[in-house]
């Protein structure tokens, strides 16, 4: 079976470069099965993408692709999340109405601080992880995300692959945050940009796969939170194979990610 990529940016989010078009035309020429895009959406008035996505915009440029390329590429469509608990209730009612094969839920802000090279210098760095896994679980226990976004984000500043699991304060909280992402019946996100970035691993890294899975985890999706076309799908090949091995699924299809977050929150009456 070919490789899927489910984390994907395009012109659609703040900081993409690329446009839908031409991610699936990359996509046909690399083999892939399937895309899902997950463009930017945040509710802070502080962050660089606030206002920036547009429902209607990103709605009628996946229906034009799916006409020009359905026939060759499945093509998902969903968003990345920004997750602050502060927003949950906004981010809830925004929900609602909308049309979303996936719904990704990132933390990439700690006490309403964006994460960043500075922080990392500035805070303890158990404390900080200890913060950001506690939004990650009540991400997890919203209810909202048919999937959990790169879980050890914080190594993206810190260049350290494996602080998260090897640091013995962190152990708790670590399974604590994996058992709520699979009680809340999310998929665990794995993203392959950490392969390129400073820690050179994958995001969680495949010992907290291996964790997730003896805790009773089963789904993982995978994406390489492509912002440009060069950087679509890689790894992506490789890292199914892995997750196979480490004996989790990875999802390919629309309705397993349905049968996940997202119809419990249709069932909570999202
Ligand atoms: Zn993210
Ligand atoms: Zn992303």
């Amino acid at each position: 079976m070919n490789p899927v990529d489910f984390h994907i940016h395009t012109t659609l989010s703040c900081d993409g470069h690329c446009t839908i078009e031409e991610v699936c035309r990359k996509a046909i020429e690399i083999g892939l099965q399937a895309v899902c895009f997950t463009e930017h959406f945040d509710l802070d008035t502080n962050d660089p993408g606030y206002g920036f996505f547009n429902y209607e915009e990103y709605s009628s440029q996946v229906d034009e692709a799916r006409r020009c390329f359905g026939g060759q590429l499945t093509i998902l469509k969903g968003i990345e999340a920004d997750y602050q608990s502060r927003f949950e209730g906004q981010l809830r009612r925004w929900l609602k109405d909308k049309e979303l094969d996936l719904v990704l839920g990132s933390v990439h802000y700690v006490d309403g601080v964006t994460l960043s090279e500075e922080l990392v210098r500035t805070r303890n760095l158990d404390e900080l992880y200890e913060a950001y896994l506690g939004e990650v679980r009540l991400s997890a226990e919203s209810g909202l995300f048919g999937a959990i976004g790169h879980l050890d984000y914080v190594k993206k500043y810190t260049g350290d692959a494996s602080y998260l699991e090897s640091s013995d304060r962190l152990q708790s909280a670590l399974e604590a945050t994996l058992q709520s992402i699979i009680r809340n019946r999310a998929a665990l996100e794995v993203s392959t940009k950490g392969l390129v970035a400073k820690s050179r691993d994958y995001r969680p890294s495949l010992k907290i796969v291996r964790l997730y899975r003896d805790l009773g985890g089963r789904k993982i999706i995978i994406g390489s939170d492509a912002h440009d076309t060069y950087v679509l799908g890689t790894g992506v090949s490789t890292l199914s194979q892995l997750a196979q091995k480490a004996g989790v699924e990875v999802v390919t299809q629309a309705q397993d990610l349905m049968s996940f977050g997202r119809a419990l929150a249709k069932m909570n009456g999202i």
